[in-house]
């Protein structure tokens, strides 16, 4: 692969880069595509843990260079041996090289990725898991769903406007109330939307988390719902910036 400065800094700090090979790929919609990946001895060192993401690195559009960016590891083969796990794309229009690269890829696609250092774990006497974003999230929320204590109440609210919004399959049981939010770049309808189906009566910030990414403004406006009306401490909440409307990732 092509040089790239990001490349040479990771390289320093011991970060490896694994070669990876598409196997399958699949339209939940028709701008959202999930990608099986096989990376054999990847997993082995990965500590599959929930919102668990790697770097991707891609050819950027123009230049011979490549670009890294975040993409969520989406059920990862339980077998470790196995090295297989999915991305799942925004097809997202303007388009960028990472989008891109998902749009043309087909069985035997090649690129690479690496591990990213992170950590996260549910508290078990969670009550209330409150999850939002845009569909960037999504895959984070299903991971953050999937590993709630069962007893916890979930609240999951997205932005997202497409028609066929259903199709994605977001895995919700008797304790999980799902809102869509239709577009607002402000952020004010996602958390129009959160306000709607969070019941704050019985609400106890001590046993909530808020977990929120997606486009910055929307992160932004969700964080300040949460230390305001949520009430919820610095370790009660994780609000990340995905991605920034209007600017590359670089
Ligand atoms: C930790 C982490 C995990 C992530 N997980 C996922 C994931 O699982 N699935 C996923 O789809 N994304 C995920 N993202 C977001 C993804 O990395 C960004 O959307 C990234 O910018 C896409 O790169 P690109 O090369 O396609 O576009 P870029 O070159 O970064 O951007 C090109 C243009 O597209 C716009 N743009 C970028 N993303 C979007 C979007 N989603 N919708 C509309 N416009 C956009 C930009 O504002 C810019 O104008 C994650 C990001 C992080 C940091």
């Amino acid at each position: 692969m092509p040089a790239n400065w990001q490349r040479g800094v990771l390289k320093a700090m011991g970060v490896k880069n694994h070669p990876v090979e598409v196997v399958d790929v699949a339209d939940l919609a028709p701008w959202y595509r999930r990608i099986r990946l096989s990376a054999p001895g990847f997993l082995d060192e990965l500590a599959v843990h929930p919102t668990i993401w790697i770097r991707l690195w891609v050819p950027a559009l123009e230049k011979d260079k490549v670009v890294q960016r975040g993409y969520t590891v989406v059920d990862p083969d339980p077998d470790p041996g196995a090295g297989e796990f999915s991305l799942d794309f925004v097809l997202h229009e303007p388009t960028g090289p990472a989008a891109s690269w998902a749009k043309n890829a087909e069985v035997g696609t090649t690129a690479e990725i690496a591990h990213t250092p992170q950590k996260l774990a549910l508290d078990p006497e969670l009550q209330t898991l409150v999850l939002a974003g845009d569909a960037t999230a999504l895959p984070a929320i299903v991971t953050l769903l999937r590993a709630a204590p069962s007893t916890a109440s979930k609240y999951v609210v997205i932005q997202d406007s497409h028609d066929d919004r259903d199709a994605l399959g977001i895995p919700q049981d008797a304790r999980t109330t799902l809102a869509w939010s239709d577009d607002d770049p402000s952020g004010a309808g996602l958390v129009n939307a959160l306000q709607a189906s969070v019941p704050l009566d019985g609400f106890d910030p001590g046993r909530a988390y808020l977990w929120a990414a997606g486009e910055r403004k929307l992160v932004k406006a969700v964080r300040e719902h949460a230390r305001g009306q949520l009430d919820l401490g610095r370790h009660r909440q994780h609000a990340q910036n995905y991605w920034i409307a209007g600017h590359s990732a670089g």
